[in-house]
This record gives structure tokens, sequence and C-alpha cells, in this order.
């Protein structure tokens, strides 16, 4: 132990969507910048679930993870709460055990800084407090970070015209983010969680710095915008610093474990074969939806594997299931005949998959994402094209992104929200599987996996970021 070697605490937010990149960047700091990293889990269910998932799916061992005892918040909330205000009072009833462990600690340095993500920001007074540096980790792109930064400072009345007048919100030195791939409960003023992201969208610039999943060289005019001279850069209190692509492909291992029946399953398929369709850590589909999608990839005459969860009721055009509540294990919501007619061809995952071993496999050809940006990431990280099929957050800005301005994804069309048709699916898959376009797109995020690869070598952005910030970190020591 060295008195030099600054401790960063990590405080993740429930659900594996944001609990993977924390520990990516946990592993990273580690690794590459010689930090003593502890890392605070927060779940919603029963840190069991959480654990083991985060077994199965990370090499942990080099790690100090403390799992906060899980909260029952569940008397505290409204009747069928929205999940972002049932993870706001669980992070914020975590608080009295972050503040004693970290005042506790005794067998690494006292902390040094705090890293928290979205829905961490009420831990920063506490951090500021106990004399540590505070920073928030955006596990998503410069563009949306851009967003949140812009929206700390700007006037009701503009996101009221906005939201009127349906024309693109201009965001400085950023591309126009489109009013249908706004987050309308988050930006429109009257919106379920307007004034809350205002909140915390002016807490976030008062950090002591900003960190970001992604790298300069994939966007860089959102970095340049953020960075010390930039517009948008002023108005944050420290550096903003892009230091992807953070994804678990990077470092994953099988760790001797026997390789599921998934995956030897795909070892199985001709090389770029089978398309892996998969909604994130827990989004689903309405009934009928899905069935389209069940009939759309027969249609498509393509190899696939399909994760699937319960549907959401109604025709939502997506929702989060919690993945530890379990569900129809006999999947009886599928078509009938379904699985009996694609046996062979194509496999339907119940719940939950090995996604980044089965990205990495030679045998995928093509990803039908909900455009989470984990998901994005461990896509660009093998090469694999996509098709953008956008449910919630900032997925849309994500999916405009992946098709308009990378050209490594087409987007199933945006039919006024309603039910894509099994005709459009078959059609979207055939594009990226197998008609030409697909060797444009398959060509071009290939590319941008090397450059995400040279972004965190040695003298590339994303490590010359994390050296800066542990650099701020050293002096804040002394
Ligand atoms: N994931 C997985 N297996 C699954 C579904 C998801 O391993 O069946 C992982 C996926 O690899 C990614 C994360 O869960 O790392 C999902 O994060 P993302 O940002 O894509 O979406 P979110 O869950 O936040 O909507």
């Amino acid at each position: 132990m060295t008195a030099s070697k600054p401790h960063a605490i990590l405080l993740t937010s429930p659900g594996m969507g944001h609990i993977i990149p924390m520990v990516e960047l946990g592993k990273r700091l580690l690794a590459h910048h010689s930090f003593h990293v502890t890392i605070f889990v927060v779940t919603t269910d029963s840190a069991t679930t959480t654990s083991q998932i985060l077994q199965q799916t990370s090499n942990l061992s080099s790690l100090n993870i403390v799992h906060v005892p899980p909260i029952d918040v569940s008397n505290k909330l409204p009747p069928n709460p929205p999940l972002e205000i049932r993870i706001n009072l669980t992070m914020l009833e975590s608080l009295p055990f972050l503040r004693s462990s970290l005042t506790s600690i005794n067998n690494f340095p006292p902390p040094s800084a705090l890293i928290v993500d979205l829905f961490g920001l009420q831990a920063l007074p506490m951090a500021r407090d106990l004399g540590m540096l505070t920073y928030v980790y955006f596990a998503t792109t410069a563009w949306f970070s851009a967003v949140t930064v812009y929206f700390s400072d700007t006037d009701k009345k503009i996101m009221e015209r906005h939201a009127e007048s349906r024309e693109p919100l201009s965001i400085p030195g950023c591309t126009p983010l489109r009013f249908e791939d706004t987050l309308e409960s988050f930006l429109s003023p009257g919106g379920a969680m307007y004034e809350g992201y205002h909140a915390a969208a002016k807490e976030i610039v008062a950090a002591d710095g900003i960190l970001m999943n992604t790298w300069q060289d994939l966007e860089p005019t959102a970095t340049k915008a953020l960075t010390e001279d930039g517009i948008l850069g002023r108005l944050t209190k420290g550096e903003v610093y892009a230091v992807g692509p953070l994804v678990r492909g990077v470092e994953k291992k099988l760790e001797g474990g026997k390789k599921g029946w998934v995956l030897q399953w795909l070892d199985e398929q001709p090389a770029e074969s089978v398309v892996y369709m998969s909604l994130g850590s827990g989004g689903t589909m309405s009934g009928n939806q899905m069935r389209e999608v069940a009939l759309g990839l027969e249609l498509s005459q393509q190899r696939f594997i399909w994760v699937v969860r319960p549907p959401c009721e109604g025709d939502a055009s997506g929702a989060f299931f919690d993945v530890a509540s379990g569900g129809d294990a006999e999947m009886s919501y599928l078509p009938e005949g379904f699985l009996k007619r694609t046996e062979g061809v194509g496999v339907v995952v119940h719940m939950w998959a090995p996604q980044a071993e089965i990205l990495e496999h030679p045998a995928t050809g093509g990803f039908v994402t909900h455009c989470g940006w984990n998901s994005v990431l461990e896509s660009v990280e093998n090469g694999v094209p996509m098709v953008a099929w956008p449910l919630y957050a900032e997925q849309k800005m994500n999916a405009f992104m992946l098709s308009e301005e990378l050209g490594v994804a087409v987007r199933v069309a945006e039919e006024g929200g309603g039910v894509v048709g099994r005709e459009q699916v078959a059609k979207v898959v055939r594009r990226v599987m197998v008609d030409k376009e697909g060797v444009g797109m398959r060509k071009k995020v290939k590319e941008l996996k090397l450059s995400g690869e040279k972004a965190l070598c040695m003298f590339g952005s994303s490590h010359h970021s994390l050296s800066k910030m542990r650099k701020e970190c050293e002096v804040h020591l002394q």
C-alpha cells in the first residue's frame, strides 16, 4: 500500500445495465491506472440474484466488491411507481450504509474519490462532506451527456418550444436532437421526470468531473463541445472525460467453466450466419409485437438466438421486466408451434443469455438490439452490425447515431409506435444478414472496433483521459 495511490469508490445503482459498465470502469482503474478500487453494489432484488448474474458475466476476482444489504422500499412507494422512482428511493435509503462503510474503511487508503452513475447523484454531497472528489459516470454517449449538460442551463421556454413545435433542439456543437428521439418524460416540461432531471443535471455539472463511456474518435464533435474550451464545457465545474469503450468483452472469460448449451449450439453453425436478438437486461415487448417478431424471424429464414421475457401488457412498444421475478419458463406466450417449427434453426432463451460470449462468437453475424449502450458497445467490440430497435431511455438517440451517422445499423420502421409487422422484421434482419448493405455495415463496424481499441491503448485518447483524472486524484491526496 503506497500513500500516493488513490482509492476510488464506485457506487452502482440497481440493474445489470448500470452495474456492468461500472464494474468495467473499476477494472480499468485498477489494472491500468493503479487505483485502489472498491465497488458498492446496490440492488432492488435479493443481492444473491444480482451477484449470481454478476459472477456469471464478469471476471471479478481482483475487485473489492461490497454488496449493500438489500433494502425493501415498497411500503414507501405509490402503487406501480415508475422504475426510476424505485431506483432513486433505493439509492437514497442506501446512503447511511455507504457513509458508515466509508468512514470505517481501514484496510485500504482513505477514499479519495466517489464515482456515481446517474442514479447515484444523491451520494455526492456526502462525498464532499467526507473530503472526497466527486465524479459522475455517464455509461452512455457524449451526445446524451451533452444534452444533459445543456439542459442544466437551459430556460424552460426553450424546452417548451421544442415540445410544442416538435422542431429539433439545437445542442451547441452537437447534432440537433429530433423531437421523436427526445426522452419526453425527462425533457418536456410537464413530463413526469422533468423537474427531477433538471435538478439532477445541475448536480452533474457541479461535480469535480464527468466520465463518459465513449471515445473521442467515435464522437469527435460532442466530445469537443464538452471539453474545457468547448461551448458546453464552460457549463461544467470539472473536466469531461471520454474513457471508453469499457466493455465486458475486453477481459471476459469462461474461467474454465463448461460452455452452456447456447454456445455449444453456436459452435455448430457456419460463420456469421446467426442473428442474435436481445432487449438488454430487462426489456420486453407487447404480446402482439412478440408474435410478429417470432413469425418475422421465421420468415427471414435466418438462424437465430432470441432472448425472451414475458410480454408487457397492452400495446406498449417496450417495457422493463424484472428478471429476478422469474416468469413463465414454458414461454407459452410464443405463437403455437413456433418452437417446434424452428427447432435446429433457432434457439429461444428464457430471460438471460451469455451475451458477451454470443456476440464474440464467429457464428454470430447480426444483432437485433434495443440499443442500450452496453449492448451497442459489445456489438461494436465484436464487429457485429445491428438492427436498431430502441425501446426507452436514450435508446432512440443511440439508434439514430448508429443508423444515420455511423452507418452500422438499420432501424426498424418507426410506424407511429405501432406494432412492427412480421414482413418488416424479416426485411430488416435480411438487410443486415444477407443484403449487400450488410456487408458495408460489417466493414464499418469493424473499423469502429479498431478505433475503440486504439483509444484504450497506451497512447490512446481514453487512456490519456483516465491518466489525467488519476492525476487530479493524486493532487487531491497531497
Ligand atoms: N445482458 C446479458 N444477457 C442478457 C441480456 C443482457 O449478458 O440476456 C447484458 C448485456 O451484455 C449488457 C447488459 O446486460 O452488458 C445490458 O445493458 P444495456 O446497456 O445494453 O441495456 P439495459 O439493460 O441497460 O437496458
